[in-house]
C-alpha cells in the first residue's frame, strides 16, 4: 500500500492495496460521488449506501494514501481543542454537543467494527494527560472541569503507568485505538457488499453542475446528484484554505529492550505535545511515539526531526530499535472546531476539513453528520460545524501570513543541461530551490543521479514550495499542497502537479 510520503508508516506493513470488486456503470448517474478514500470518505460512503443512496467513491491513489494511512490512530473523545477552549468560544451547551458527538463517533466506529467483523485491533484504553509545570497544572484543572461539565469521564490520576515525568495527571476512561488501514479496508468491503463502487487511481480534477454533477476525472466523467469532498482539505481556491492551517507531525515505532510496553494512551502538554501508545504488528509490540509538529513547509531539515524524536524517547525508554519513522499532515481550524457541511457558496457539495489531530474521530463524526444533512434531517451540528460560520479568529493571521509572499515566476525560457547541472550540484537524494536569471527553479537529484527540474510555484495560490527531505516531497508553505520529486500532485488543495522545466542539450532537444 502506498502513502503520500517516502517513509513507511507502521500501517503499511504487509498490507496490499485494496482490490475493488464491483464494476462502475459509466453512464449511470449516482446519487452521491464521494471524493477521497480515507476514513471520512469511506465512512460516509458506507453510511449513505446503507441508507439506500447509490454511491461511488473516487480515490486519487489507493485507499489510505492520505493522512489516515499516516496517523498514530488513537481514538479520543478528548480533543486537541480542549473542552474549556470550546466552551469559551462556543458556549457550554455546544461543548456538551461536541462531547456527545465524539462519544457517538467512537460508538459508530465500534459498531461498524462489530457489525462488519472488521479485524482492526480495535481496543478500549485509558488515556493520561500529563502536566509538568504550574501553568500546565492550571490548564489541567480547567480541562478537567470543562470536560466533566461536557460529559466526559475524567478523574485525577493517582499514578500513571508510563515512565514519563509529570507533576499532575488526568485519567480519561473509554478512549481507544485501532489499525487505521485495516479499518479502512473493512469499511471498503462492507461498502462494496452493499453495492457501492470504489475507483482507485481516479483523481477528480473538477466538477460542473448542469442539472446533475459531471466530475471530470482521470478515468473519465462520473455523474452524480451530490458530491462529498472527503479529501481532508477541499481542492481549488476556497475560503476554507484561509481557515485551516496545514501542519506536519512526526511519528516513530520503537522496539524496547525491556518489553515493558505501556497498555495506555498518553499525551503531555508541551507545545507541540508528544503522544504515546502501543500496537502489536505481526506478533511484535511497538511503542508508538509522535510529536514535533510544525507548519508544513516551515522546517528545512525534516529528516533531523526523527533524530530529535528518537533522542527524546531514549530519555524515558530503553529503546532497542526504531523500526518505523514517518510523518503526515493535518489541518488546524481557525476557531478550534472542524468545518463540516455544505461547501460555502454551494448547494449540493459537502465538505469536511479542519480536523486538527483528531480526524479519525472527527472524520467519522463528519461522515455521520453529512449523511444526516444529505437526507435533509435537522441537526444542531448543521450550524455548530457549518463551514460558512464566521467566528473570531484572533491570532490566526500568523498561520496564513505567508499568502503575502505569493509570487509567480513561471519559467517560459528553456534552461540548458549544463546550467541545470551547475545549479544542481547536489548529492543523490538532495534538492534545492535555485535562482537562475531572477527565476526560481526546484531541482532534485534522484538516487541514480538524474536531475528533475520543476517550476517551484505552487499552482494553488502561487507560493514557492520547499523541500521536505524526510518524505522526499516539495511542500507548499501556504496551504499545504505537496508534490512528488517529479512534480506529481501528492496532496491537495492544488488540483494538479508542478510544471516540469524542460532543458536543452541532453538529447539534442
Ligand atoms: C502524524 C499524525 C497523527 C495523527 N494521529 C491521530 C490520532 O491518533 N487520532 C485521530 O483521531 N486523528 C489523528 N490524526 C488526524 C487524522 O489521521 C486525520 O485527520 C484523518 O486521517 C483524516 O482523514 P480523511 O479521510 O479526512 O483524509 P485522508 O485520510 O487524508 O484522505 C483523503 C483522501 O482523499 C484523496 N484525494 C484528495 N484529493 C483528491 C481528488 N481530487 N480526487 C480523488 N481523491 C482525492 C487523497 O488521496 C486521500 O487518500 C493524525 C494526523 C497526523 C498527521
Amino acid at each position: 500500500m502506498k502513502r503520500d510520503g517516502d517513509k513507511k508508516s507502521i500501517w503499511q506493513v504487509d498490507i496490499e492495496n485494496y482490490a475493488p470488486v464491483n464494476g462502475w456503470e459509466k453512464d449511470k448517474t449516482y446519487d452521491v460521488l464521494i471524493v477521497g478514500g480515507g476514513i471520512t470518505g469511506l465512512t460516509a460512503a458506507l453510511l449513505l449506501q446503507k441508507e439506500g443512496k447509490k454511491c461511488i467513491l473516487a480515490e486519487a491513489h489507493n485507499l489510505g494514501f492520505g493522512t489516515t494511512g499516516g496517523s498514530s490512530a488513537h481514538l479520543n473523545t478528548i480533543l486537541d481543542s480542549t473542552y474549556d477552549e470550546i466552551e469559551k468560544k462556543f458556549g457550554k451547551e455546544n461543548a456538551r454537543h461536541v462531547a456527545t458527538d465524539t462519544r457517538e463517533a467512537m460508538d459508530l466506529i465500534e459498531g461498524l467494527v462489530n457489525a462488519h467483523h472488521i479485524e482492526c485491533d480495535f481496543a478500549y484504553r485509558t488515556a493520561y494527560l500529563l502536566a509538568n509545570t504550574e501553568q500546565e497544572s492550571n490548564s489541567l484543572e480547567k480541562i478537567k472541569e470543562a470536560s466533566e461539565q461536557a460529559g466526559i469521564m475524567v478523574n485525577e490520576a493517582a499514578s500513571v503507568p508510563l515512565p514519563l515525568p509529570y507533576t499532575k495527571a488526568l485519567r480519561f476512561e473509554f478512549q481507544a485505538q485501532f489499525h487505521p488501514v485495516k479499518y479502512l479496508h473493512g469499511l471498503a468491503r462492507a461498502f462494496e457488499e452493499n453495492g457501492g463502487i470504489i475507483l482507485q487511481n481516479c483523481h477528480v480534477n473538477s466538477v460542473e453542475y448542469n442539472q446533475q454533477f459531471t466530475a471530470d476525472t482521470s478515468l473519465g466523467n462520473i455523474y452524480s446528484s451530490t458530491i462529498v469532498y472527503a479529501t481532508h482539505i477541499p481542492p481549488g481556491l476556497n475560503i476554507l484554505h484561509m481557515r485551516c492551517a496545514p501542519y506536519r507531525s512526526y511519528v516513530a515505532a520503537f522496539r524496547l529492550k525491556s518489553g515493558a510496553y505501556p497498555d495506555a494512551l498518553a499525551y503531555d502538554m508541551q507545545d507541540p505535545y508528544h503522544y504515546f501508545r502501543t500496537h502489536k504488528i505481526e506478533g511484535k509490540d511497538y511503542l508508538i511515539v509522535g510529536g514535533f509538529d510544525h507548519k508544513t513547509g516551515h522546517n528545512n531539515n525534516t529528516e533531523y526531526i526523527f533524530t530529535e524524536l528518537e533522542a527524546y524517547v531514549r530519555q524515558y525508554y530503553d529503546v532497542d530499535t526504531a523500526d518505523y519513522k514517518w510523518s503526515s499532515q493535518y489541518y488546524i481550524p481557525a476557531d478550534g472546531l472542524p468545518y463540516i457541511g455544505l461547501m460555502p457558496g454551494e448547494d449540493n457539495i459537502y465538505v469536511a476539513t479542519g480536523f486538527n489531530g483528531n480526524g479519525l474521530i472527527l472524520g467519522s463524526l463528519a461522515a455521520k453528520l453529512i449523511c444526516t444533512l444529505i437526507f435533509g434531517k435537522e441537526h444542531y451540528g448543521q450550524s455548530l460545524y457549518n463551514p460558512s460560520r464566521i467566528k473570531p479568529i484572533a491570532g490566526f493571521s500568523s498561520f496564513v501570513k505567508e499568502n503575502a509572499d505569493a509570487v509567480s515566476m513561471f519559467i517560459s525560457k528553456r534552461l540548458s543541461y549544463d546550467k541545470i547541472s551547475e545549479l544542481a550540484e547536489l548529492a543523490p537524494g538532495e534538492a534545492v530551490v535555485a535562482e537562475w536569471e531572477g527565476y526560481k527553479v526546484a531541482l532534485y537529484k534522484d538516487e541514480n543521479g538524474g536531475i528533475h527540474a520543476l517550476d517551484p510555484v505552487c499552482p494553488h495560490a502561487k507560493c514557492i514550495v520547499t523541500w521536505n527531505n524526510a518524505e522526499k516531497s516539495w511542500d507548499c508553505p501556504c496551504h499545504g499542497a505537496r508534490y512528488a520529486p517529479n512534480g506529481d500532485l501528492l496532496t491537495g488543495p492544488a488540483r494538479h502537479g508542478l510544471t516540469q522545466i524542460k532543458w536543452e542539450g541532453i538529447d539534442g532537444d
